[in-house]
C-alpha cells in the first residue's frame, strides 16, 4: 500500500493575505507541488496551471468570510473540485466531519488515515469517512490511476536514463538497461493512451 499522496501539502501562509483568487492559487500551486490537494494529479498531466483551481474546503457560498483566508484554501483539480462543490455536512466551518460523513483537509495526518493507494495505483478507502469522500470526489475516476502511474513512469525514466548516460560515460555496458528504458517508454506511451479513452460509464456510477 502507498499513502494517497506522495508529499502531505504545507500552506506556507496563514489567516488573509491576498483578496484575490488569483493571487492565492500562484502561492497555493507551489505549496502544493501544483498537485491536486485531494488527488494529487499533477496540473501538468491535464491542462497545465490555468486549467487547475482555487478550492475552498469550506464553501465560500456558505462561509463568506473565508473566500480569501489562506488556511481554508487548496489547490484543485477542476474534477475535484466540480465534485466537491459546495458540499458541507457541518453547521459550522470548522464542523468538517459530522459521525461517518464530511470532508478532511488533505493538509492534515487525519486526511492519510482515510484515504490510501493500492499497489496498482487506484484510489482506495480505509474508513467510512474515506468512503464518503471517495464517492463525493469521484476519486474512483480511471484518470487518477492512470496519471498516478504516469508520473510514476515518468521518474523511473528520467532516474534509468541518467543511470544509462552514466554508464556510459565510464564505458560500461548498457545495452539491458537500454532494454529496460525501451520497455518503460512503450509502458508510459500505453497509459498516455488510456488517458485519452473515454472514463468508462461502468466506473462513473456509484
Ligand atoms: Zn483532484
Amino acid at each position: 500500500m502507498n499513502p494517497i499522496k506522495n508529499k502531505k501539502p504545507v500552506r506556507s501562509f496563514t489567516g488573509e493575505k491576498w483578496r484575490t483568487n488569483g493571487t492565492n492559487k500562484k502561492y497555493l500551486a507551489a505549496d502544493f507541488d501544483n498537485k491536486c490537494a485531494y488527488c494529487d494529479d499533477w496540473d501538468k498531466f491535464s491542462g497545465g496551471y490555468n486549467s487547475y483551481h482555487v478550492e475552498h474546503f469550506a464553501p465560500k457560498e456558505k462561509f463568506k468570510h473565508l473566500e480569501f483566508v489562506y488556511d481554508n484554501l487548496l489547490y484543485s483539480c477542476p474534477y475535484c473540485n466540480i465534485s466537491k462543490s459546495n458540499k458541507w455536512i457541518g453547521s459550522s466551518a470548522d464542523e468538517c466531519v459530522v459521525g461517518n460523513q464530511g470532508f478532511v483537509d488533505p493538509c492534515t495526518d487525519e486526511y492519510y488515515k482515510h484515504l490510501e493507494r493500492d499497489n496498482d495505483g487506484n484510489i482506495i478507502y480505509l474508513s467510512p469517512i474515506g468512503e464518503y469522500m471517495y464517492y463525493e470526489l469521484k476519486l474512483y475516476l480511471r484518470r487518477h490511476f492512470i496519471l498516478y502511474n504516469l508520473e510514476r513512469i515518468r521518474l523511473r525514466r528520467i532516474a534509468l536514463k541518467e543511470k544509462i548516460e552514466e554508464k556510459t560515460i565510464k564505458g560500461e555496458d548498457v545495452s539491458t538497461l537500454n532494454e529496460v528504458y525501451n520497455v518503460i517508454c512503450k509502458v508510459f506511451c500505453e497509459y498516455y493512451e488510456l488517458l485519452l479513452q473515454d472514463e468508462p460509464v461502468t466506473l462513473l456510477a456509484k
